[in-house]
């Protein structure tokens, strides 16, 4: 059996520990969620690397058309343009194969990037080769081929940033949707672009030999129509964030309104009289691009601000699951320690109280203090208890001792203090039945003082009071042990002699008769007194009852005061006769 105690230390425990492993999962969990936020987030400011990258690739076509388009006379500025684009591009490359280092070491990605800085480079010595290549003696067709061949090169970007896209969809498959969409931003500005070189090829076409370029720019505006409309539908449910919903905007009035619409102008234009050179379009058609390099910018900040703030959540729910565990558990404590102070401790105390209450222990033990209600209800129950039990043992006690008292009352003879007729048969009933067990003889004497009425007409009630209560003293000292004294009458007393044969008792008789004879037994007025003694013997085996043995004593008491008194008659003779003799 548990002691209750023991039950509490469990319960505590067991609640204990639930509560720290339920704690501890709950951060654990939450741990591990803010660690994938955080991770997330890194991923997604690493790939923004990446798409600035393919952006850079995709984004060196516009100063690449403009120097192929370019007279003479605005040679030497667009080459400059170009150049300094064509940095930007390598820097932008070079962060990515710094960022992706290890992707890069991989056989894969070092094949997809390798096959994006040959497809730039021959893309680059194609649109060389134009601009080297005498502004008149240009052809339409070498720019075509350039332009291509650097549609290419931003192919290969794109796909170097779809391998990407799939491992960090791999690793943090929630980014799945927000990749998603800023690689459609990504391309979105792509096919804008090609819109806008198709328009240039066109523009560097003769008129009635642009259908080719303006069927192709037909099919961009397709794709770029698509992907804004798809696009469009994904960015509202994952990220409605006032920046993307501004962006979305402006892309509308800078792309769809402003740069698509002018392309169509300056198309439909082309066959009459166009005002616009390419070069002049290019420099019109650019800026309306922007927004939507933008808007691919603040999607990826979007996604990575709302991965912050989730990481952020999580750590604040680390914290709260901290402080509930350690706040439950310090109030499990607190009640296990208040329990126990309060409780369990005071009432194994009681339970010790009740114990020694139990052994009969009445002592008054120590106040216990502190306690709870209930438990000093206990305590004070108990010492109403103790102190009715240690009344109740007062009165048992003060019982006992009356009834002691009673019982010596009832026994003993109030004048001499020697035994009464009554105690006398009980004595009587006892020494007989142990006389019959083992064999034994009992005899059985009467004595009365002589002339007793004497005394008392002489010297009054009282002296006569005094001589029987100074008999008493004398026989009863001068018994053997065993042997019993009674007063039945006034001056009547019986001696119940165990162990003797006629001539012992009379022996021991006839000692007490001098005894008395000689003895002043009322010592102020040195009163004396004699007494008169008849004595039977019941033998051992003999059935005789007390009454019949008592009866033949009382007759040779009889024949003691007939035949002259202050003697002792056994069965036929007298020791005052034999003295006489
Ligand atoms: P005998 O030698 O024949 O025995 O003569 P006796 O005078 O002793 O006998 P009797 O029977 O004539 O008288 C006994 C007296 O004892 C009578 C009574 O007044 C007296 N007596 C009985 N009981 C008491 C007592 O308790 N106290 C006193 N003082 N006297 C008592
Ligand atoms: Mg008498
Ligand atoms: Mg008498």
């Amino acid at each position: 059996m548990f002691r209750i105690q023991q039950l509490q230390w469990l319960g505590i425990g067991v609640a204990a520990v639930g509560c720290v492993l339920l704690g501890a999962a709950s951060t654990m969990s939450n741990l591990a969620e803010h660690d994938r936020h955080r991770h997330g987030a890194k991923e997604l400011a690493r790939f923004v690397v990446l798409l600035d990258a393919a952006n850079a690739v995709s984004a060196e076509r516009g100063p690449s058309n403009s120097a192929m388009g370019a007279e003479r006379s605005q040679a030497g500025h667009m080459n400059q343009v170009l150049a300094v684009q064509r940095l930007q591009t390598d820097r932008a490359i070079a962060k990515v194969a710094e960022e992706y280092h290890s992707y890069m070491a991989t056989e894969d990605g070092e094949a997809a990037f390798s096959a994006l800085m040959s497809e730039l480079a021959q893309g680059r010595a194609a649109v060389d080769a134009v601009t080297a290549t005498d502004y008149d003696q240009r052809t339409t067709e070498q720019a075509a081929t350039a332009i291509m061949s650097m549609f290419d090169a931003a192919d290969r970007a794109a796909e170097i940033r779809n391998i990407v896209s799939d491992y960090i969809v791999a690793q943090v498959p929630q980014l799945a949707g927000e990749i998603m969409l800023a690689n459609h931003a990504s391309a979105l500005r792509e096919h804008e672009g090609r819109l806008g070189s198709y328009v240039v090829l066109a523009l560097m076409s003769a008129p009635n030999q642009d259908e080719r370029f303006t069927q192709l720019m037909g099919q961009s505006e397709g794709i770029v129509h698509s992907l804004w409309m798809t696009g469009l539908s994904m960015a509202d449910d994952l990220l409605g964030t006032p920046a993307v919903k501004a962006l979305i905007e402006d892309v509308q009035a800078d792309f769809f309104q402003g740069s698509l619409v002018l392309a169509h102008e300056t198309i439909e234009k082309h066959a009459g009289q166009n005002t616009l050179s390419p070069w002049d379009f290019t420099a019109k058609f650019m800026p309306g691009l922007r927004s939507s390099e933008l808007l691919r910018t603040a999607i990826v900040e979007a996604a990575i601000d709302a991965l912050d703030a989730d990481a952020d959540k999580t750590m604040r729910s680390v914290i709260n699951s901290v402080t509930l565990t350690t706040l439950v558990l310090l109030a499990l404590i607190s009640a296990a320690i208040l329990l126990r102070r309060m409780l369990f401790a005071p009432l194994m105390q009681l339970h010790e109280h009740v114990l020694a209450l139990a052994r009969g222990d009445l002592g008054e033990p120590a106040p216990i203090g502190g306690v709870a209600r209930e438990v000093s209800d206990i305590a004070d129950g108990l010492a109403t208890l103790r102190k009715h039990q240690a009344e109740k043992r007062a009165l048992e006690q003060e019982q006992r001792q009356l009834n002691r008292q009673l019982r010596r009352m009832a026994d003993t003879d109030t004048l001499t203090g020697l035994l009464n007729r009554r105690a006398l048969l009980n004595r009587v009933d006892a020494i007989f039945r142990r006389a019959d067990r083992i064999g034994e003889s009992v005899g059985v004497a009467l004595f009365d003082i002589d002339h007793f009425k004497a005394i008392n007409d002489t010297h009054g009630h009282a002296v006569g009071d005094e001589v029987l209560a100074g008999v008493s003293r004398l026989i009863n000292g001068a018994l053997r042990t065993g042997d019993a004294l009674a007063r039945i009458g006034g001056e009547e007393f019986v001696l119940v002699l165990r162990h003797v044969d006629e001539a012992k008792a009379m022996d021991l008789l006839e000692n007490y008769r001098q005894l008395l004879e000689t003895t002043a037994v009322q010592r102020k007025m040195g009163i004396k007194v004699t007494a008169s003694f008849g004595v039977a013997i019941r033998q051992a085996g003999s059935r005789l009852s007390w009454d019949e043995i008592f009866s033949i004593s009382d007759q040779r008491l009889y024949v003691a005061k007939g035949s002259g008194r202050n003697r002792v008659i056994a069965s036929g003779y007298s020791s005052a006769t034999r003295r006489r003799a």
